[in-house]
């Protein structure tokens, strides 16, 4: 799989509140379509595919804003509203509302002048169909719809007939599908005159203020992640076509390479000098030097999170799972840390930068540096200060190491008693 370069063209903008607004531009864009997941915190396929657009796909023409996790607090939880249904507070929220400054947020950038169509991703339940066939397929499903809330839109400039482009849309999904049952279908809950409930949602604020919006649902009784997101990702896409958004995604549109994809947690980093492979990561890592307050976190992964638990562990999620807990041992920053070291692996010298992922083979000698102790967890020799000592990996308590396979361990560096940096030394696979 090759990775584009796409973390280039991403720029971050935060809110008082952190609500991730994701811009991928082309140079001089006609046209942006806004991508919204996570309104609802128990719906992982939408926001694990706007996740992805964020990180596999590059824009080549016009711009494409993601939202991957509007609703974060509710995705950590993995329910539907921690606060209640976001989804129903468009029309009217209470002053105390927890969820109004991110409902604020999204409104504002919903109403920006620049954004041409919208996008709000949903799992529904069941699979919609027009005559009832059981609790699964029938009139009342969700699941496998694209969704409007009216045919036409009246004050659009363009993309107006909204009926059309999700017939559209729904068409050329289905020459895609999975499995014959999966098929897709309009839903029109023609809000205005019958959908009380739906005239407070995200889509139908957007109807009102003349933006065109659609939301697509896929299938909560699907069998696996990838498939929901396999039908997302298909989704859009057909939007980006429809809009003349030109786009590259580095992976095959297939679920295998959507399972490794959504397995991959990528790397979380904390103060700066901490840095912390996710993927494969054991349950529980202990003594991880913190500080005691105001610690920095900050993931590659648009659907990072960190919650503090009672006891002071650190739970890290991925949208809504939790993948790790982090025990924290407490210990005061050094001043004056080296930013890189070098390492002797295979009679080769390199130097490695002190916050990063360092690859050997077999073993390493990290070269010693003046005033500067090296503590590689898992080996246990005669003395206290590592560097200048060789460290094979048959010399290593697997149990410290943090990834389930057993190839990745902590490489520390102290000042005195003061903490540096802790960098990564993983072992390749098949040389020992
Ligand atoms: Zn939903």
């Amino acid at each position: 799989m090759i990775r584009l370069v796409t973390l280039l063209s991403i720029s971050v903008a935060l809110f008082a509140i952190p609500l991730q607004l994701i811009k991928k531009e082309a140079p001089n864009p006609k046209v942006t379509l806004l991508v919204i997941g996570g309104i609802h915190g128990n719906e992982p396929g939408g926001y694990f595919s706007a996740a992805i657009l964020a990180t596999h796909y590059k824009i080549l023409s016009n711009a494409l804003w993601i939202v991957p996790n509007l609703n974060q607090p509710s995705i950590q939880a993995d329910r539907r509203g921690k606060y209640g249904d976001m989804n129903r507070k468009f029309a009217h929220i209470k002053p105390n509302d927890p969820d109004k400054p991110r409902v604020e947020a999204i409104k504002k950038i919903i109403l920006s002048p620049k954004v041409s169509l919208v996008l709000n991703l949903h799992d529904g339940h069941g699979f919609y169909r027009k005559k009832y066939q059981g609790s699964i397929f029938n009139p009342n499903a969700w699941g496998q719809t694209c969704v409007i809330d009216q045919c036409k839109l009246d004050g659009a400039k363009r993309f107006a007939e909204l009926d059309a482009i999700a017939q559209k849309v729904k068409e050329n999904i289905n020459k895609k599908l999975i499995k014959k049952h999966h098929s897709f279908n309009v839903k029109n809950t023609n809000t205005k005159f019958d959908d009380e409930e739906m005239q407070q949602s995200l889509t139908y604020f957007a109807v009102i203020h003349h933006k065109p919006a659609f939301a697509i649902e896929t299938s909560k009784n699907l069998t696996s992640l990838a498939q929901k997101v396999f039908y997302q990702l298909i989704a859009i896409e057909e939007f980006m076509n429809i809009t003349g958004i030109r786009f590259e995604r580095d992976f095959k549109m297939n679920l295998h390479d959507i399972e490794k994809i959504i397995s991959d947690y990528g790397y979380l980093t904390i103060n700066d000098n901490i840095i912390i492979n996710l993927s494969n990561i054991k349950k529980t890592l202990r003594f991880i030097p913190l500080k005691s307050k105001d610690n920095t976190f900050s993931f590659t992964h648009p659907l990072g999170s960190v919650k503090k638990s009672a006891h002071g562990h650190l739970k890290v999620f991925i949208g809504n799972k939790h993948i790790t807990t982090l025990v924290p041992q407490y210990f005061e920053s050094a001043k004056e840390c080296p930013k890189s070291f070098a390492i002797i692996t295979g009679k080769k010298r390199k130097t490695v930068k002190t916050t990063s992922e360092f690859f050997v083979s077999d073993d390493f000698r990290i070269v010693p540096i003046d005033n500067i102790r090296v503590n590689v967890i898992g080996f246990s020799g005669r003395k206290r200060n590592e560097s200048g000592i060789m460290i094979k990996y048959n010399k290593l308590d697997k149990r410290y190491s943090i990834d389930r396979q057993n190839r990745i361990f902590r490489v520390e560096f102290y000042r005195k008693d003061k903490f540096c940096a802790l960098s990564l030394v993983h072992f390749k696979e098949g040389n020992n």
